[in-house]
């Protein structure tokens, strides 16, 4: 997962892709970068490490320019070394991109570069994305980009929305596209004077005091130069599959998508997983969120119930995000550091434990441990998505069937496994029917939107092992 910022006619664009990626930081915290085209000359500065600590310093400075092109990294694919960060540049014909998403096919996209003289150099996959768009862009006219997202639709199969600066029609230009399943997320605005942003999340326009557009349709590329109003070419016809793992865990729930806001889509989605729990026969006296991404389906599922919503836990915040720690050991250990239970709330009382979604396990057995640390009568765990069953291919690190849990151990030894009373988590069923949008739900249910065949799945289970992703 990684989220990607692009501007074009923003004086100090570096500086407010700095803003927008601060914005984005969650989507990953592994690297950063940013580029700028200034007089037809390229700068980019990218490096390991958050953007605080990437661009807290003289950076910035070194970026001149009205078009910039920002990313944050958290590495599905690769070993998450700095050659491996975004944006990336190649020259003649100058581009400069960056995108979120997976791409399935790497080694036939290698060898079809190759047939044609170009060679791959790093492990990150917008790199054979941008040199397939750059050997199609024959031109510098709007058809000539339209060809070139054509033949990266042809090549490159997975998820994946890209921006990307270039020059068409003697100007600097902001071009974004989506694949047409447009599993992962972009939207685009403007600050209503000539300046055009597109970004992974809405929150990166918010932060830049952009007025949200409207997200980049699925199977089309967008244009934007600076003073002119945008243009959205179709490219592919769109059959629209929208990662509602975003919606679930990984998006901020401030963030406006196609289906609304996240915040709303957990309120709706805790909703239903208390009409759930309560069709069970099950009783509780407190409903408790695992801070932060379940605060609202947990305020929901307890409003349905008629019980007290209280905060369970004290989260440390300057500790990071679990999921997206490189390494068993490390995510162990960070979960000890982020979250203290509070015994006035939870002794004595049997609780409802509210989460986002369960991968591998370790972290809500740990989050078991510590409630039941403070003497619960009981610890109901309550997950407002269905059981991961099947790993993600295209752009959350969701490992190899063997490590999910929920595809590991049977149904019957949840309860025993997690440490708790009773687990229940949201349907398949409830997910469906709660759901706005035409989604990709392939970890839940197996149904996969985008073929990939069983030599893909090879590489990119071994890839991710050498990467530790
Ligand atoms: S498989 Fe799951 S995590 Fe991956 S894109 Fe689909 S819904 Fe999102």
């Amino acid at each position: 997962m990684c989220g990607f910022v692009g501007l074009i006619g923003v004086e100090g664009a570096a500086g407010a892709a700095a803003n927008a990626l601060q914005a984005l930081q969650h989507r990953g915290q592994d690297a950063c970068g940013i580029g700028t085209v200034h007089r037809s000359r390229v700068h980019l500065v990218k490096d390991l490490g958050m953007v605080g600590q990437v661009f807290g310093g003289e950076r910035l400075g070194s970026l001149p320019g009205t078009a910039a092109i920002g990313h944050v990294r958290y590495p599905t694919v690769g070993a998450g070394v700095r050659e491996d960060a975004q944006p990336f540049h190649t020259r003649r014909p100058g581009v400069l991109m960056a995108h979120n998403g997976n791409v399935t096919n790497v080694p036939q996209l290698e060898a079809w570069l190759a047939r044609r003289g170009i060679r791959v150099q790093s492990g990150c996959d917008v790199e054979p994305i941008m040199l397939v768009f750059a050997e199609g862009l024959r031109g510098a006219a709007v058809e000539n980009v339209k060809d070139a997202v054509r033949d990266v639709f042809d090549q490159v199969r997975g998820a994946y929305t890209c921006a990307a600066l270039c020059e068409i029609g003697g100007k600097d230009t902001l071009v974004a596209f989506r694949d047409p399943f447009g599993v992962r997320p972009g939207v685009y605005g403007t600050d209503g004077a000539g300046a055009w942003c597109v970004a992974s999340e809405s929150v990166a326009l918010d932060a830049l005091g952009f007025e949200v557009l409207g997200e980049i349709p699925p199977g089309c590329v967008m244009l934007f130069a600076a003073g002119e109003p945008p243009r959205i070419e179709p490219v592919r016809a769109p059959q629209p599959h929208r990662c509602l793992f975003e919606r679930i865990y990984f998006a901020r729930p401030d963030s406006k998508m196609e289906d609304g806001r996240v915040f709303q889509v957990r309120w709706d989605l805790g909703r239903r997983l208390g009409e759930e729990w309560r069709a069970k026969g099950l009783e509780a006296d407190v409903v408790v969120p695992v801070p932060d991404t379940s605060r609202p389906a947990a305020q929901a599922m307890a409003e349905t119930l008629g019980l007290p919503f209280r905060e369970g836990f004290i989260k440390n915040r300057y500790s990071g995000r679990t999921f997206i720690m490189p390494d068993a050991a490390t995510r162990q250990s960070a979960l000890r550091l982020k979250l203290n239970p509070i015994p006035e709330i939870l002794e004595g009382r049997r609780v409802i434990l509210v989460d986002d979604s369960v991968v591998r396990g370790t972290t809500v057995r740990r989050l078991a441990e510590l409630v039941r640390s403070v003497k619960p009568k009981e610890v109901h765990l309550a997950i407002f998505s269905p059981p991961v069953r099947h790993p993600c291919f295209y752009g959350i690190d969701m490992p190899s069937k063997a490590e999910l849990v929920a595809a590991r151990v049977p149904e019957a030894e949840w309860a025993k496994t997690f440490g708790v009373d009773s687990v229940t988590f949201l349907s398949v069923e409830g997910l469906r029917q709660t759901t706005r949008t035409p989604a990709c739900m392939a970890c839940f249910d197996g149904n996969y939107p985008i073929p990939v065949s069983t030599d893909e799945v090879a590489a990119i289970v071994a890839d991710r092992r050498g990467g530790g992703a």
